[in-house]
């Protein structure tokens, strides 16, 4: 089956390229690069350093300039609200968050599959998740009435929520989809 073809959704921009919805789009802040030897600000999923990565070195396994561990490990960074708040203002790739919680069963089922859907999504997208019972204010701000729950965001701002478990190949398709 061939698949719909769909308006690009992108969330770096070279120059030449643009968004045509934009500025109606709900993709947050875009941003525009001259080229792929531009910047693009990392956050450490480490120690929650700010780097910046040239952009067509991101998958050259970068390491952080600070901790001098890997800026991309392919698993999902834990994040409490403080570094929940850092990487989600000053990433310049898309976040993808799980919202889960421990005692929750198809939570913990979905947890094999998010990891792996992290070692094929990084370092496109950094991929994250928030205990809500460690973290309860993030689960009220962003209205997270079930769990588990992934939420895409991209220049700070949400474009994308779905509840409900998902399998590793839904997850990386769901993604994708939203990311163009
Ligand atoms: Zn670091």
């Amino acid at each position: 089956m061939m698949r719909p073809i769909t308006r690009p959704v992108v969330d770096v921009y070279q120059a030449g390229q643009a968004c045509a919805a934009w500025p109606a789009c709900n993709h947050g802040r875009h941003l525009q690069l001259r080229d792929m030897s531009e910047s693009l600000h990392i956050v450490c999923p480490h120690c929650h350093t700010t780097n910046r990565v040239r952009a067509d070195q991101l998958g050259a396994a970068p390491d952080c300039g600070q901790c001098k561990k890997p800026l991309f490990d392919g698993h999902p960074v834990a994040l409490g609200e403080t570094a929940f708040e850092r990487h989600l203002a000053r990433t310049q790739i898309p976040l993808l968050v799980d919202f889960w919680a421990p005692w929750c069963g198809p939570c913990r089922m979905m947890a094999p599959a998010y990891e792996q859907a992290a070692a094929q999504l990084e370092p496109r997208v950094r991929v994250a998740k928030v205990n809500t019972e460690e973290a309860p204010a993030l689960g009220a701000r962003f209205n997270i009435r079930s769990i588990p729950t992934l939420a895409l965001f991209s220049g700070g701002r949400e474009v994308a929520r779905q509840a409900g478990a998902l399998g590793q190949a839904d997850i990386v398709r769901w993604v994708r989809a939203h990311l163009g």
